[in-house]
């Protein structure tokens, strides 16, 4: 037995409508109310494009954000674009220190 998603009452699962409200059901086995239950998580990828942002004036924090995005991008699957794009901007913004203290190295090494 299964549920509408729209009035919540039984339906029998070979029946093409809803008995309570006529609904057509259009998508099979589903509880009421029924979407899958993955909206949570997606804080890793939150957080990782927070410390992404947060990592070009404080570099530490890239860090972070390259450690939180692995584990967005490996965790869950609603956050991972935001994931994603906390992970590579931490990647750019240590890139971009490197850079910026090879930079200043060689500037101190041929003085
Ligand atoms: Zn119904």
């Amino acid at each position: 037995m299964i549920y509408c998603p729209d009035c919540g009452s039984e339906v029998p699962s070979n029946a093409k409508f809803c008995p309570g409200c006529g609904l057509q059901r259009s998508t099979p086995e589903r509880s009421p109310r029924g979407r899958p239950i993955q909206q949570k998580g997606s804080g890793f990828g939150v957080a990782a494009l927070v410390l992404g942002i947060v990592g070009f004036l404080i570099g530490p924090a890239a860090v972070l954000a390259i450690i939180f995005g692995a584990i967005g991008v490996g965790r869950n699957r609603r956050g991972r674009g935001m994931a994603w794009a906390g992970l590579i901007m931490g990647i750019v913004v240590i890139g971009l220190m490197v850079l910026f203290w090879v930079f200043i190295g060689s500037i101190f090494f041929f003085l």
